[in-house]
């Protein structure tokens, strides 16, 4: 090892903590224990008491006595009081600038008076090694910090983190992540296939000419799994892995962006090959010039550097930069461009078949009970993303453990399904009247979803509170639906109407609560969409909506016309129809079916939860379920 600046502060740095820390945890208790009562320590200073609150006290007669430090403007004084638990006590006064008014009236009292020289207050022998301990580490690690390493290379070494190598740039010489861990994203999978390639044996393509891109940009919701499919790439090719977040750039000072971009392309070029992976890209790489109020100087200069990076190293070089975002509508289009990131790739929440083959991947590692159907896991989790299926069964094995079990069986895993969809369980309520409300409301909107034929099946009504709600009614979702016919959106919206309709029925127009605040915010969005997105009103079949953005995010103050007021109200007078039609219909069907409905609640007050299949085959007593 050289014996370089560089390494002598790597060393001191941990040293001098270590040190610090064993010093607080172990010399300085030990030190408090032998100090002798008159000796004023600094462990004293922990007690505090105003100027006024002193002289009470000095009134009182409670002060014994009064050390004088700071050239008279802080002092210790010893008192014992009532108030103070009947002990000697040593407490800290600020003394304003005429303290020395105050040497008479002390002797008057007659107290024990001593003064210190100046600046002995803050230095014992214990606090001054202490001091200079932290000065020391702070400084050293504030040189260590900035001083920019000159070579980041040596891929030998696992994960530098932050504050170890340049900053926030993460290195991986492996990352230990394989294609295999990445599952249902298959397309994903065989674009990648060809950029493995590339790293692994660039002949293949350079020696047929062919250019390789430089860029691909990975596009879809939070937890699909982009990051993981980043690293399997350099995983796969067995290359280094540099990784970097776009938001870390904004932060910084005016030009650092700029300058940071510029070492990650040069430490990346050092390894070749390798992949660096900027997530997050949108922080960065919004469309330049458009947003509120002017654009962010450091902002585009960082965007700039990077699209000069990008363009600056040729196409053999062995570099390939992933980036991440789930927007790509809103990057500028410059990034989009040839030579930059122009292949995109979609990676989108996993359909039913996805969510089994990652569920594979999830349980590979755990030992799972026989009665366990992945499958109907699957099938019970639409809209879940992969990270939400790993936190499913990582949260389903932690109850396992928790219940003493051996295997994770259906139950945890039931348990663990309703905790990541709802929230944490609360406590029942005791049995009253506002139990009762929610009793109706709930059964309400599974009554009204049971007898509509196109709605999904109940799974289980509960008065069990979760998270946010205080009883809530599970639907079973029939199958992963990407097309919804108009009857079924019609049919959520009379559904999601139950609850309110249930409260109307039951206790009257003036005993509605804010519980169905949520269902209303539904309906009122799903009946808005049939209008101005689906063409599903008497508007006509029109696309009445642009792209909703945040104006702060640049582009979308330019685009679209604003539709006309005559258009506006006649959106507004469709959606009102639509619900006031579904709002009706959930009442008839609340008012016909009063006995059940009724007999239900009283069941649900009893058991707390009533399961899909009893729900159905109690209703199919009292009345004809659709088929
Ligand atoms: P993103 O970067 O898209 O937000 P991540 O790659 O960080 O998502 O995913 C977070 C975690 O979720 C991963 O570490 C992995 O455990 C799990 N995960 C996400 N998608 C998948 C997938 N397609 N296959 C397997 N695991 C996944
Ligand atoms: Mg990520
Ligand atoms: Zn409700």
């Amino acid at each position: 090892m050289k014996w370089s600046w560089r390494n002598v502060l790597m060393w001191f740095l941990p040293i001098s903590v270590a040190l610090f820390l064993i010093w607080q945890e172990l010399i300085i208790p030990a030190m408090n224990n032998s100090t002798s009562q008159t000796d004023i320590g600094k462990n004293i200073a922990s007690s505090r008491m105003t100027y006024g609150r002193f002289l009470e006290y000095l009134d009182m007669g409670w002060v014994k006595k009064v050390d004088l430090y700071d050239n008279g403007h802080t002092a210790i004084v010893e008192a014992v009081g009532p108030d103070l638990g009947n002990r000697v006590q040593r407490i800290r006064v600020e003394l304003p600038a005429l303290g020395q008014e105050l040497i008479p009236k002390l002797k008057a009292a007659n107290v024990d008076i001593d003064a210190h020289p100046i600046d002995n207050d803050s230095s014992s022998p214990v606090e001054t090694i202490e001091n200079l301990l932290v000065s020391i580490a702070i400084v050293a690690g504030l040189i260590f910090i900035f001083r920019r390493p000159n070579n980041i290379g040596d891929p030998n070494r696992q994960a530098r983190a932050f504050g170890q190598s340049n900053a926030n740039v993460q290195m991986e010489a492996d990352t230990g992540v394989q294609f295999d861990d990445v599952a249902g994203v298959d397309e994903a999978k065989e674009e990648f296939q060809e950029v493995v390639t590339f790293l692994k044996k660039p002949e293949v393509f350079t020696d047929l000419g062919a250019t390789v891109p430089k860029g691909v940009l990975l596009v879809g919701p939070p937890g699909t799994g982009k990051t993981l499919l980043a690293k399997a790439i350099a995983g796969e090719a067995g290359v280094p892995f540099f990784s970097v977040s776009g938001s870390e750039f904004v932060e910084m000072f005016v030009g650092v962006g700029a300058s940071r971009v510029r070492d990650l392309f040069k430490q990346a070029k050092a390894n070749a090959p390798c992949i660096v992976f900027i997530d997050e890209i949108d922080a960065v790489g919004r469309q330049r010039g458009t947003g509120i109020g002017g654009g962010n100087d450091e902002r585009e200069q960082t965007l700039n550097q990077m699209l000069t990076e990008m363009d600056g190293f040729e196409g053999n070089t062995g570099v390939i930069v992933i980036a991440a975002t789930n927007r790509a509508d809103i990057l500028d289009s410059a990034l989009l461009r040839p030579g930059r990131f122009d292949r995109q790739i979609t990676v989108d929440v996993p359909d039913c078949k996805g969510r089994l083959e990652i569920l594979k991947v999830h349980s590979n590692n755990k030992k799972i009970d026989n009665d366990v159907s992945l499958q109907a896991i699957a099938r019970r989790t639409p809209g879940f993303s992969g990270a939400d299926l790993a936190n499913l069964m990582n949260e389903a094995a932690i109850l396992t453990v928790r219940r003493g079990k051996s295997l994770i069986t259906s139950s945890e895993i039931d348990v663990a399904i309703d905790r990541i969809v709802a929230g944490m369980e609360g406590t029942p309520l005791v049995d009253s009247k506002s139990k009762r409300l929610i009793a109706y409301h709930e059964i309400g909107h599974a009554i009204v979803g049971t007898l509509l034929k196109n709605h999904d099946n109940v799974q289980k009504v509960t008065l069990m509170p979760r998270g946010q709600a205080r009883g809530l009614t599970w639907f079973m979702p029939s199958e992963d639906q990407t097309l919804i016919s108009r009857s079924q959106i019609l049919a959520r919206i009379v559904g999601a109407l139950g609850g309110r309709a249930a409260e109307t029925v039951i206790f009257g127009d003036s005993e509605v609560t804010t519980g169905a605040g949520n269902d209303l915010q539904q309906v009122t969005s799903m009946a808005r969409q049939m209008v101005t997105r689906f063409g599903m009103s008497k508007v006509g079949p029109l696309s009445l909506e642009s792209e909703s953005g945040d104006p702060f995010l640049g582009r979308s103050m330019m685009s679209g016309s604003e539709p006309s007021e005559r258009v506006v109200t006649d959106i507004d007078k469709q959606t009102r129809a639509i619900i006031a039609e579904c709002y009706q219909q959930a009442i008839n069907i609340i008012k016909a079916n009063r006995v059940v409905i009724d007999y239900l609640v009283d069941l649900l007050i009893e058991k707390e939860t009533i399961e899909g299949h009893e729900l159905q085959e109690i209703i199919s007593n009292y009345t004809k379920l659709p088929v």
